[in-house]
């Protein structure tokens, strides 16, 4: 709502972009784009500002939207329905597969005005320490932005393997047999017991719950181990 700072516009863009939210509406900007500072902070997020949309009036920036969700960090003196930063996310996220929805930000100086907050189905405070609840306008946007990102990414693919990918049991085990093999044929000097050593090595490969390409990588190197012990010898 009117951003006052161009250096704001762009990071608010850049704080959309990190958690994959694309689609910014700006009502009635003092900053007008293309803006040097907005690219600047946008940092690599330059094509959200590209496709920012820009309304004369709230009314008009929200007109399809059925869900409206203002941010603000004042009391109000008529309360308005209140939702955490959580709620609304879940509320967001849920209801953008049905239609478009919206949340609003306020002026940089003013934030948002009451005739605005009466848009809004409901209103989020971001909670702050109480001597000094006002976030910056790109900050408040990116943790509204990270909540939203929690509840609507959950289920992205992570560069953890999937389940089915974890090395087995008894292919860990062939690898410690291979690996204590491999100590001997290089005279390492086992501790007495041996099996200590090789308990703490255990414990180690565990921390690392390693995939079975990276288990084989391992099995790939004691192998080649092996074959240079073999030639020397
Ligand atoms: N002086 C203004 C603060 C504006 S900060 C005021 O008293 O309202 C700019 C915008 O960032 C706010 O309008 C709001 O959209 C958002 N914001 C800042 N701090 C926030 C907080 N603690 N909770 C929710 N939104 C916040």
């Amino acid at each position: 709502m009117r951003p006052t700072h161009p250096g704001n516009v762009g990071g608010v863009a850049r704080a959309m972009k990190t958690m994959g939210l694309s689609r910014l509406t700006l009502v009635a900007p003092l900053v007008h784009l293309p803006n040097h500072e907005a690219t600047r902070r946008a940092a690599g997020a330059e094509d959200i500002l590209h496709e920012a949309h820009v309304y004369a009036d709230l009314d008009a920036a929200i007109k399809d939207c059925h869900l409206i969700i203002g941010t603000t960090a004042r009391k109000r003196s008529v309360e308005w329905p209140r939702l955490t930063p959580q709620q609304a996310a879940e509320k967001l996220g849920r209801e953008s597969r049905h239609g478009c929805v919206a949340l609003v930000f306020g002026q940089e100086r003013s934030g948002l005005a009451n005739p605005e907050v009466e848009r809004c189905h409901y209103l989020v405070r971001i909670p702050t320490h109480p001597d000094y609840s006002s976030l910056n306008l790109a900050s408040a946007a990116q943790i509204m932005a990270y909540e939203i990102f929690l509840k609507t990414n959950a289920l992205i693919p992570s560069a953890m393997p999937a389940m089915s990918q974890y090395a087995d049991q008894e292919g860990m085990q062939r690898f410690y047999e291979h690996l204590e093999q491999v100590l001997l044929e290089l005279d390492f000097p086992l501790t007495r017991p041996p099996v200590i050593l090789m308990r703490k090595l255990v414990r180690l490969f565990n921390k690392a719950r390693l995939s079975d390409e990276e288990l084989q990588i391992l099995r790939g190197i004691l192998s080649a181990v092996q074959q240079h012990v073999a030639k020397k010898n």
